[in-house]
Formats: structure tokens, C-alpha cells, sequence
């Protein structure tokens, strides 16, 4: 595989368009922006910078669409070939689709190739065979009345994604909102719109009528504050920074009040207990946890929570594994954590980890930038051992550095773990069964891993509680973000 993958490594990008009403096109303005790739720091090809009155073209293509009913009308077994399709047609492209995800956000090939076009073609799947399951409901009312719940697509999607894994969190939102007959307009990030470029072609090809999926790229401050404050916009479900979250639910209020759900940053717990069944398979998968995908990950288990007993043992044994880890090319199959997405995220991870220093953490490996003959973003995996006030212990880095702090018992670990504003992931290490469940109980976040980390599969919801968001991606319950409820009351 590696020979094909050097192959695809060099290959020449064409400037990138936008995919509107099923026809490929400028923006309006004509402008451009340059895609740098992270392996190298070069440029990789540009991709049109939309502007609003290029979001307003997608989203009327796509509330024609939607009107016409070739897709919201059709059959849910109709719906379901084509997503099958779809499935199949990123399975047989699987491997350009992960080299070119890599040349564009970094991520190393072994992860991407999973992660990426694995897991976005088995999310197409899904829900491709869930739609034929989804039932409305009849009401237990009186005798002399008939309470129909009918389920029905909500409208016009828009989907804002980031650049860590484009593929499989854009696949997470235009699945499900493509299942339940929705049209969408797809907004990628600045940093990762290849892949999902190529996914629109892969789409039209599998027979989704145009105007179902249109794909605007470029500026989030341009096109997806469009998207925001538009007013045809039923729905839009946004993966990225709390931040811009933050402003889309302003730009909701100032427009249609349009459903904004949010998936945003975390600072994940994982909590590490002196009686975990084996202390080295912890530590490794610990620093997997963080370290893959160079800690741009949303569920990235960022603050280690050690018990005390082990404390000075277990904090040896994650740094020794991550100061052991393959860094370097991502397009290396060996790799197991690749580039930094861009410069101004390797700048600030850097920074981050020299305010850790001057606030007097404990660094037990990494800290540098590496490989900058290359001309590529690289950092080395990074573990300090932190005090709960310092800003490392605080703040969502979104990059290869890991915080170490001690705990005495169950309280404390609770008491440390559910201080922060976020509540995404969380890990507990135990072998103590109740434990494991009161610790469960305990920790306020979306998804508690017990004895290892990451890893869900499409059968569970993943969601944000507190300031990580709302609504959840992946399993059955990610329709009820795109299929509304409608009440029929008959007198008989
Ligand atoms: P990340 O930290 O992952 O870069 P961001 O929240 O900055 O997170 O970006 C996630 C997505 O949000 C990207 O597609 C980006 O273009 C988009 N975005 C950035 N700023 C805005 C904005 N003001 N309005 C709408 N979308 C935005």
C-alpha cells in the first residue's frame, strides 16, 4: 500500500470550485484562497472563497431541491440505494480519499484511512439502512380521535465542519440530514475542504439529484456567518471551536431562529485509578488518547487524572511511551502522529506550552518543534505535569500536549474532573466494578470510557453536555436533530 500511496503523494491538484445546484463554479466574486499543505508548508492547490451571495445561490438550489421532492419525496428504500452508493463509491476511492485528506490537514495516513473514508463510508451505511426503520406513531387517545405523529425532513441543512476530520464528522451530519430526505449545504473549513469536495462528486455520481448536497468553501468568518444569519436555513449542526459556536447561536437569534447544534471543544478527564487492571496497556492507550492526529481531536483525552499511589510510576511510563511515538511524514504508513494542521495552530500549540513553563508546570517530555527542515508543521508529543489552576489544566489546546495532575480517592478525582466548563469525553481506569459505575454517574460529560479510550463505533451518540454543546452526532438519535415531529388530530 505504501507504493500507492507514493504514487498519490505527488499528484497535481486542479484549483478546487464550489459545488452548487450539481454544477461546479466560481465564487460570484471570483476570489480564491491557497491551500497550504501542513506536510510541507507549500501550496497545494486554492479553493474558492465563497461569498454570501454564493451561500445564498446554495441554499436556493437547495430549498429547490427540497421543494421538488426528487429526494425529500422519495421512497426511504430510494434514498437508501443511493447512500448505499455512496457508501461503496468513497469504499473504492478510499485510499486517494485519504491521501489527499493528508496532504491537506496533516493527519498521519494510518489514522486517516480509518478515520476518514472508513468511518464516513460506514456512516453513509448506517443510516442508509436505518431510514426504512424510522416509524411515525400513533397517539393512545380518546375513541372518537385519531393522534398521527408523522415524521418529516425539517428543510434546508447547513452543516459547518472543522479540518481534523473533515470526512467523518461532515459524514456524521450529511448522512442522517440526507437519510431523513433534507438538502444541505456544506460548508468545510478553510484547512480541509479536498476531501469533502471530492465527497460532493462522489455523491452526484451515485445519483443524488442536484441541489441535495451543495459544498461552499472558504472563509468561516464569510460564508459560514452567511450561512448563520440566513434566513431559509432550517437547521444547521456545527462541529469547531466554542467560540464560533457562541456566535452562531447569535446569528440564530438575529435571523430566522434557525435550530443551531453544536459540537464543540472539550478538555477531556481521563482518570486513572492505582487499581486499573493493567497500568502499561493504560499508559499506551492514555497516550494514544491524546497524541493521535497530534491532539486535534475533540475527545482528545487531554487532562490526565492520576491516583497518587501510582502517580510519579504511571506519569514515567505515558511519557516514556509518548516520547517513544513515530512522528513525521503522515504519509508514512508507520506514522502514528502526524503534522500540526497549520502555522498558526503549531504557533500556538508552541506558545501554550512555553506559558506552561513559565507558570511553573513540570515538563516531562517534548515541548519543541520538530522537523522544520521540511517545511512542515511538526511538534513533539508533549507531557507536563500541571497544578489545577494553571492555564494548561484550563484550556482546550487542540494540540499534541498533555496535562498530569495527582488525586487522592474518588471524591477528589470527581471534584477535578467535572472543574471545567467543557463536558465532552472522560476515561476511568478501574478494576473495580462499582467504581467504574459510580464513576460513570459521576462525570459530567457526554461519553465515559471505562478501561480504555476512544474507539465508539456508530451504534452510540456522541454529544456535548455544558460548554462542549448540544444535540449529538452518530447512532439512531442523530435524526432527531433533522426529522421533525408533525401532530395530526382527527376527530372521527
Ligand atoms: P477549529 O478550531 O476547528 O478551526 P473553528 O470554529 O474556527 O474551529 O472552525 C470550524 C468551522 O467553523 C470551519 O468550517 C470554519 O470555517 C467555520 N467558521 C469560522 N468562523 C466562523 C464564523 N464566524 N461563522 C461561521 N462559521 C465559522
Amino acid at each position: 500500500m505504501q507504493d500507492k500511496i507514493d504514487l498519490l503523494r505527488h499528484q497535481t491538484l486542479e484549483p478546487q470550485s464550489l459545488f452548487i445546484g450539481g454544477d461546479w463554479m466560481q465564487a460570484r466574486s471570483g476570489a480564491t484562497m491557497g491551500v497550504i499543505s501542513p506536510l510541507d508548508g507549500r501550496r497545494l492547490t486554492t479553493i474558492a472563497d465563497a461569498g454570501a451571495e454564493d451561500v445564498d445561490l446554495a441554499v436556493k438550489a437547495a430549498r429547490s431541491a427540497f421543494d421538488k421532492g426528487g429526494w425529500s419525496k422519495a421512497t426511504p428504500v430510494e434514498r437508501k440505494k443511493v447512500l448505499m452508493k455512496i457508501a461503496d463509491l468513497i469504499d473504492k476511492h478510499a485510499l486517494e480519499l485519504a491521501v489527499l485528506g493528508v496532504r491537506d490537514n496533516g493527519t498521519e495516513i494510518s489514522m486517516a484511512l480509518k478515520a476518514e473514508p472508513g468511518s464516513a463510508a460506514s456512516t453513509f451505511r448506517y443510516y442508509a439502512e436505518a431510514i426504512d426503520k424510522v416509524y411515525g406513531e400513533i397517539a393512545p387517545t380518546a375513541a372518537n380521535v385519531l393522534g398521527l405523529i408523522h415524521r418529516e425532513p425539517v428543510g434546508v441543512v447547513a452543516a459547518i465542519v472543522p479540518w481534523n476530520f473533515p470526512m467523518m464528522i461532515g459524514a456524521w451530519k450529511i448522512a442522517p440530514a440526507l437519510a431523513a430526505g433534507n438538502s444541505v449545504v456544506l460548508k468545510p473549513a478553510e484547512g480541509a475542504s479536498l476531501t469533502l469536495l471530492r465527497l460532493a462528486a462522489l455523491c452526484a455520481e451515485a445519483g443524488l439529484p442536484e441541489g441535495v448536497l451543495n459544498v461552499v468553501t472558504g472563509r468561516g468568518a464569510v460564508s459560514g456567518e452567511a450561512l448563520g444569519l440566513h434566513m431559509d436555513i432550517d437547521v444547521l449542526a456545527f462541529t469547531g471551536s466554542g467560540p464560533v459556536g457562541r456566535r452562531l447561536l447569535e446569528y440564530s437569534a438575529r435571523s430566522n431562529l434557525k435550530r443551531v447544534y453544536l459540537e464543540l471543544g472539550g478538555k477531556s478527564p481521563n482518570i486513572v485509578f492505582a487499581d486499573a487492571p493493567d497500568l502499561d496497556q493504560a499508559a499506551k492507550v492514555s497516550a494514544y488518547g491524546i497524541f493521535r492526529n497530534s491532539g486535534q481531536v475533540c475527545v482528545a483525552g487531554s487532562r490526565l487524572l492520576v491516583e497518587k499511589s501510582v502517580h510519579a510510576e504511571f506519569s514515567q511510563k505515558v511519557a516514556s511511551f509518548a516520547a517513544s511515538m513515530k512522528l513525521g511524514d503522515p504519509l508514512d504508513l508507520k506514522t502514528e502522529a502526524g503534522a500540526i494542521s497549520s502555522e498558526i495552530q503549531l504557533m500556538k500549540d508552541l506558545s501554550y506550552a512555553e506559558q506552561a513553563l513559565a507558570e511553573g508546570a513540570h515538563l516531562l517530555t517534548g515541548g519543541k518543534r520538530i522537523l522544520e527542515e521540511t517545511g512542515g508543521y511538526f511538534m513533539q508529543p508533549t507531557v507536563f505535569d500541571v497544578e489545577p489552576s494553571m492555564t494548561l489544566a484550563r484550556e482546550e489546546v487542540f494540540g499534541p500536549i498533555l496535562s498530569i495532575l495527582p488525586f487522592d480517592g474518588e471524591e477528589e478525582a470527581l471534584r477535578i474532573a467535572n472543574a471545567t466548563e467543557y463536558g465532552l469525553a472522560s476515561a476511568v481506569w478501574t478494576s473495580n466494578l462499582s467504581r467504574a459505575h459510580r464513576m460513570v454517574r459521576g462525570v459530567k460529560a457526554g461519553v465515559v470510557h471505562v478501561n480504555t479510550y476512544g474507539g465508539s463505533d456508530n451504534t452510540v451518540p456522541l454529544g456535548g453536555v455544558k460548554q462542549s454543546g448540544n444535540g449529538h452526532d452518530k447512532s439512531l438519535h442523530a435524526f432527531d436533530k433533522y426529522i421533525d415531529l408533525k401532530t395530526a388530530w382527527i376527530q372521527l
